[in-house]
């Protein structure tokens, strides 16, 4: 039994089931036992690999992209470059790394990370070293000021609360605890008002809200309203909500989420539709578009192209893999999708446009 599993059955022991979302708050950010805070679980060491971790074709992908909606908006000077959510750094790194010949817009940036787990930020701190970052914990910190910003794989592992439909409306789906472990039960209060318009679904059918992610939207949505910017989010999920995605990923393979709680990844699919109604309330936002049309209108298969012809045997294999890997929709293609938002009077980021 992990220490946080000792002290999560102790709070249901005390107040009774609790929600998916106080669930994962706690196993990811427990200030000593949680996932991110302990660990480094990015990259073929830890549990899961991320698209910049596959190729550094992603990164210097949407770095281009975000430095020329800062063009399109008139070079704005300074502005902030941000990343929400950098895990090692890398993506970051391969931003700065593309948009060194785009005319002072690194003379204008400062360079700002908001991230919540003190472990990430020390290995960030080792992969930008040479670079003047700030970092933030929160989005409520953001300084004023134009914000050309990216998250990937970040709205995935916020936290999510489920409601179950039955005969006669919804009740939540939380976690309780038997025999010293976690099962979901039926929570007792009905939150019926909350849900009356998906009254369409079947009895039995989940779904599935984040509160926080729709809480971060709103302040960024309405920074770059204010000041301009642009923001590009990727992440696996779709266009509303579908059902139970609530997951465990451990050694790189799925397992139960009310296991090994601090010690496996905790994700749900992104509710897209959510965020993009968030962002529509104060700015401009793109259609949702699958990660691998974004690349290819990009320009990746080119830039493969380029990095190829430096290559040969072992690394020209894995180069191929990697960008099939990023690309195709039987792998990380279609799964994974991205949106972006702009000021109303912006046009939408290279790749958005259509
Ligand atoms: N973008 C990176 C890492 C994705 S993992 C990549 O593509 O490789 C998710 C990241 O979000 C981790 O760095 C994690 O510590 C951070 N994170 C999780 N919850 C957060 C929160 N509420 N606020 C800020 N950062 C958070």
């Amino acid at each position: 039994m992990t220490p946080l599993h000792e002290i999560l059955l102790r709070q249901i022991a005390r107040v009774g089931p609790i929600s998916v979302a106080d669930f994962m708050t706690q196993a990811l950010l427990h200030p000593d036992h949680g996932y991110y805070t302990t660990t480094t679980p990015i990259g073929r060491g830890g549990d899961f690999v991320t698209a910049p971790e596959i190729s550094q074709m992603f990164g210097e992908l949407i770095g281009l992209s975000l430095a020329q909606a800062w063009l399109d908006q008139g070079s704005p000077a300074p502005f902030h470059l941000c990343e929400i959510g950098p895990g090692k750094g890398t993506l970051m790194g391969d931003i700065l790394r593309a948009t060194k010949s785009v005319p002072n817009f690194h003379a204008a940036m400062n360079v700002i990370l908001i991230e919540a787990s003190p472990t990430l930020q020390a290995v960030q701190k080792q992969t930008l070293s040479g670079v003047a970052v700030t970092w933030l914990d929160s989005v409520a910190a953001m300084p004023d000021g134009p914000m050309f910003m990216v998250a990937n794989e970040f709205f995935d592992c916020l936290p999510i609360r489920q409601f179950r439909r039955n005969d006669t409306g919804w009740q939540e789906q939380m976690i309780g605890a038997e025999n010293d472990a976690f099962h979901f039960v039926l929570g007792t209060q009905s939150p019926a008002d909350l849900f009356h318009t998906r009254a369409d679904l079947p009895t039995g059918a989940i779904i599935e809200t984040s509160a926080a992610g729709n809480a971060i939207m709103d302040t960024l949505s309405r920074h770059i309203a204010n000041f301009g910017g642009a923001f590009i989010a990727l992440d696996y999920g779709d266009w509303g909500t579908h059902g139970d995605t609530f997951q465990a990923i451990k050694n790189h393979e799925k397992s139960d989420p009310l296991l090994y709680v601090g010690c496996a990844d905790l994700t749900a699919h992104v509710d897209f539709h959510a965020l993009g109604e968030t962002a529509k309330a104060h700015a401009k936002i793109s259609q949702m578009i699958p990660q691998g049309v974004l690349l290819e209108r990009l320009g990746i298969t080119a830039r493969a192209q380029q990095l190829a012809a430096k290559l040969s045997g072992e690394a020209l294999e894995n180069h191929i893999a990697a960008h099939k890997r990023l690309t195709h929709p039987s792998e990380m293609g279609t799964l994974f999708k991205a949106l972006a938002v702009v000021p109303h009077n912006a046009p939408l980021p290279a790749g958005f446009e259509g």
